[in-house]
């Protein structure tokens, strides 16, 4: 049939090649794609049409433009895990203390994917918060915002200070695991553990390993234009940064990035070479020495050659 006429969905969770779609009257029905160029994610806007009359399951025919598409590490290859995103909220804690490898590599994949970040800093009721706010001050500087809270010492406070990011908007929330992640999703959405059930039994049959990701709303009916939305992805690691070029990478880290025009060689690396401008702003305190040497460490990763 012609992809055009068909019903349009949402992809709200995705397991292997099975697809969860939610039609634009709320209704969900499990789809496969129907080639490689009707593989979806979850965010992505579909067509689809039902395999038998009647029935609940459907093919999906086509999926639609994105206006975004995030990549996760996954094992050996970068795999496409999210799309169409009005921002991430990258959600970090006091305890266990937070990477910045982990953080950075979110930042990179946000601002080459021109999707907007907000950090959250959660459990500023633990001793160590005045040392993470110190590590957190580069990202500050560089125009991130930060937001700190304590989910479990101001419950109502923490929600009085998350709600208003989420509105209107489609949200993925990623951050190690340990932080927090799972005490805000219950708190915002209590019923949010019986439709992970839901969702991954109808996908999965009953088996519980991790969907790749679960696409929640928090307010609002089918067909409601204004409507927020969280999107979780339980077994998330790290970013795949391998659709990005080494020599492009300061691009996408800000506070290295303000510095390069003046590197004496136009294709400096700013590792070794003589006259290097960002090298210097690390000299002078001007840009964080961590900051460098985590660019120098995804700079390596980034020019392997790879297959
Ligand atoms: P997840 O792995 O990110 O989903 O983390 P959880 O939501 O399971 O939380 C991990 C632990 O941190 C739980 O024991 C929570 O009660 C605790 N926790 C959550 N928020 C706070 C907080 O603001 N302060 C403190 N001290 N503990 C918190
Ligand atoms: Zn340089």
């Amino acid at each position: 049939g012609t992809a055009s006429t068909d019903p349009g969905g949402l992809v709200v969770a995705t397991h292997g090649r099975h697809v969860m779609v939610e039609d634009d009257a709320g209704h969900r029905l499990i789809c496969h794609p129907r080639g490689k160029k009707s593989e979806a994610v979850v965010g992505d806007r579909v067509r689809w049409q039902h395999t038998l009359e009647g029935g609940d399951e459907g093919v999906i025919t086509s999926v639609d433009e994105r206006r975004n598409l995030l990549w996760r590490q996954d094992e050996w290859r970068s795999k496409s895990f999210a799309a169409n995103l009005d921002q991430l909220l990258m959600w970090i804690a006091v305890e266990p203390v937070f990477s910045e490898m982990q953080l950075t590599r979110a930042l990179i994949a946000a601002r080459s994917a021109d999707i907007p970040v907000t950090v959250v800093l959660n459990k500023i009721d633990l001793p160590g918060a005045d040392t993470a706010r110190a590590r957190l001050a580069p990202y500050r500087a560089m125009g991130y915002d930060v937001v700190e809270l304590s989910l479990k010492s101001e419950e109502d406070a923490a929600r009085a200070q998350v709600m208003p990011l989420l509105q209107g908007k489609a949200t993925l929330v990623l951050g190690p695991s340990g932080a927090g992640k799972s005490t805000l999703i219950n708190t915002l959405l209590p019923e949010a553990r019986a439709q992970v059930g839901e969702i991954s039994q109808a996908l999965n049959s009953g088996r519980h390993t991790t969907t790749s990701s679960l696409w929640y709303w928090l307010d609002g009916a089918p067909g409601d234009a204004e409507r927020s939305a969280i999107i979780d992805s339980p077994g998330f690691q790290e970013f795949g940064l391998h659709h990005i070029a080494a020599t492009e990478l300061t691009r996408w880290m800000p506070d290295l990035g303000a510095h390069v025009a003046n590197c004496r060689f136009h294709n400096c690396t700013h590792r070794q070479e003589p006259g290097c401008a960002v090298r210097a702003a690390v000299e002078r305190g001007e840009v964080s020495p961590i900051r460098l040497s985590l660019y120098t460490d995804l700079f390596d990763e980034l020019s392997q050659p790879r297959w």
